[in-house]
Formats: C-alpha cells, structure tokens, sequence
C-alpha cells in the first residue's frame, strides 16, 4: 500500500532503533501530545522496545477526553427538548457526564445523531426548518477549520435553526500549563503533525527556547514515532532546543493560511476548562460576537448545572502524564470500554482505551500511585 506500508517498514524500524540505542546515553522523559501517536506507541509495543530509561509520558492530547463534564452535561440538557435535533461525533454518544450519556438519552427517544463533518449538521438544519438543529464542536487546532467553515455557511445560507455548542481547546497553553506544573517530568516533546497541518510551528519555537526543550513536529505511524523519538532523543543527547519536524511530507512552518484565516473569522481566544485538568488561560476558542446568533450555550437556557465527576477516575493524572492506566484502581475491572466510567476509555484516542486494546494489565498487586481525585 502505498504511501502507508513504508512507514510500517519493520527493518526500517529496526535500523531506527538501533539508532537510537547508539544514541541514547542516560534517561529522558519524553510527551506524545496527541492521542492518536498513544494509539500507536501502545499498540505497536513502540515504548516497550525503547532503550532503558527512555520514558514515553502519554499527553492530553485526546479531544473527546478534555472535553469539560460541565459541556457535556449542557449538551444532555440541550439534547432533552423536544425541539432540539442533537448532532455529534460518534465517540461523544458515550462520554460519560454526570448522570447519564448521550446515547442513553437517545434511547429515551432524544433526537441525537452521529453525524461525519458539521456540515452534515448544516445540511440537516436545511432538511428541518422546524427543528433547532445543535451540534457539539469539540477538538483541537485540526477541527477548528471545518467548524467555523459551517457556520460561515449556515451564516450564508441564512440558517436560523442552527447553532454549535463549542468546546474547542488549543495545543500551546495546554503545554506551556504541563510545562508550569511542579510534578512535570517531560524534557521534550513530540507535537501532533495534524495539529501542525493546520497551525504550522511557529507557535512552539518561544516555547521550546524559554522551556529548554525541544519539540518534534510527527507524524503517527511507528516510522514517524520512532524518527521522532529519535530527533528529540539527539537533540537532549546535544543540549540542543529546537522544534525540528519530522513530518515534512504534510507540514509546514506556517501552517494552512486560509484554515488559520476562517478560525481567526469565527472565533475568539478564551479560557477553557480542560476535563480532568482544570481551567487554563487562553486555551480555547468560543465564537466571536459577529456569530453569536449561532451559539446553543445563547440560544438555549438550560439553567444552572452541578457537574460532578466519578471519584473513582483518575483522568485528570492520565491526561497530566502523572500516572498510567495502570495505575487506576478503576482500569479492567469496573471501567472498561463497555462500561467505561471515565472519557479516556471512551475515545478513539484515550490513553486508557489504548491501554484497554493492547491488552496491558495492571501488575498483580500493584500499589495504585495517584489515586482518586
Ligand atoms: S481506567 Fe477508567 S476510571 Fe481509570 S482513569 Fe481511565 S477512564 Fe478513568
């Protein structure tokens, strides 16, 4: 298969490896962002096969897992009216809020649908000018482009019956914030190629001077990770500070011009609450005033809500880097994909469903490090 199977090469891999064997002289601790390069890292074996001492600290980089419990509660509420067609990504259906999902809600006879792109969400409000179509626009810098594009066209078409419930969160200060906390043990990392695709890396190279630590733009499959892990690996071994990118075939320094020039358009930079995390300065987008009018948490008064998460999850130390899913008490016993209690076994790109899918067990006996929040 072209264009996939050489960045799946096992010599190529073994030639990279031996590489970094050569390369690596005392341990690092290194964060994959995103939660796409986990996936692969876990279900290839990628981090048991490191040189000793190298550590790969699993990121927060999975859009459906940061998603606060207050939004999805707010969704719930917006998804229970009557009037109301609620449209989402499938992995959302299942995210736990604080008393039920929204798949269970649809099985009560809540107009909720899984839909491919927002602009099946637009084209739904076309189909039903009698409904109030909703739709959950959550994610990073990658989905933020096709997002404001439909509500630049539902703005074209007009459309009155359609608004997006935002929860978009942004990479910079979610690094800079793990970067600023006191238990941080990352010494670089490797930045979602994705994300770049769209962002370019500018954004990172201040970061990467006033931390100390070098960041690797990189793709997701095993080549990428391991050419990845190996660029930040020398840059460590030199004292070297850089953002090098390993994934030239799709990024470039500055990023999708047009993409970066619909988001700066349709929204503004806000203070998010990350799930599990908290709140952190500047690191979200919510609609910018010209497009109020296409905003559910304006159109819809659902009242004051009290989120409570299950003390049992141990999310917010997963998605920190802090502890592995292993470390859950919660892990393969009472949280598992079919009755997941926590967001990161719900995701296509949660750590503990990565975990959970490679087959990884808790040690026998092991001492839970972490704990309940
Ligand atoms: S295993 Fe389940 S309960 Fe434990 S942190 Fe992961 S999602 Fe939360």
């Amino acid at each position: 298969m072209k264009y996939l199977d050489e960045y799946r090469d096992p010599r190529l891999a073994r030639v990279l490896l031996d590489e970094l064997h050569r390369t690596t002289t005392r341990p690092w601790s290194l964060m994959e962002v995103c939660g796409g390069q986990t996936h692969t890292i876990v279900r290839q074996g990628i981090d048991e096969v490191l040189p000793p001492g190298i550590r790969m600290i699993h990121g927060p980089g999975c859009p459906v897992c940061v998603t606060p419990l207050e939004t999805l509660d707010r969704a719930m509420a917006i998804a229970a009216r009557p009037e109301v067609t609620f449209t989402s990504f499938g992995d959302m259906l299942r995210v736990p809020g604080s008393h039920t999902d929204l798949l269970a809600l649809k099985a009560r006879g809540a107009d909720v649908r899984v839909v491919y792109s927002p602009m099946d969400a637009v084209a739904l409000a076309q189909q039903q000018p009698d409904r109030e179509v909703v739709f959950l626009a959550v994610g990073f810098e990658t989905t933020a482009p096709a997002n404001a594009t439909a509500v630049l066209h539902a703005a074209t078409l007009g459309l009155t019956n359609f608004t997006m419930l935002v929860s978009h969160v942004l990479v910079p200060p979610a690094m800079t914030a793990i970067l600023d906390a006191a238990e941080c043990e990352v010494q670089g990392f490797l930045a979602a190629g994705h994300v770049c695709t769209v962002m370019g890396w500018t954004e990172y190279e201040p970061l990467a001077a006033r931390y100390r630590v070098p960041i690797v733009v990189t793709g997701f499959e095993p080549l990428d990770l391991l050419e990845g892990i190996l660029m930040a690996v020398r840059q460590l071994e030199q004292g070297r500070f850089e953002v090098e990118n390993q994934y030239a075939r799709a990024v470039q320094r500055t990023g999708n011009g047009p993409a970066q020039e619909a988001v700066r358009r349709v929204f503004r930079i806000s203070d998010r609450a990350w799930r599990g995390i908290g709140t952190i300065g500047a690191s979200g987008l919510e609609l910018a005033d010209a497009y109020a009018a296409f905003d559910a948490t304006r159109r819809f008064d659902v009242g004051r809500l009290t989120a409570a998460e299950d003390p049992r999850c141990i999310a917010g130390r997963i998605l920190t880097g802090l502890s592995v899913p292993t470390d859950c008490p919660a892990y393969g016993t009472t949280c598992t994909p079919r009755s997941p209690l926590g967001a990161p076994m719900v995701s296509s790109e949660g750590t503990c469903a990565a975990f959970h899918r490679a087959g990884r067990r808790r040690p026998a006996g092991a001492a839970v490090s972490g704990g309940a929040r």
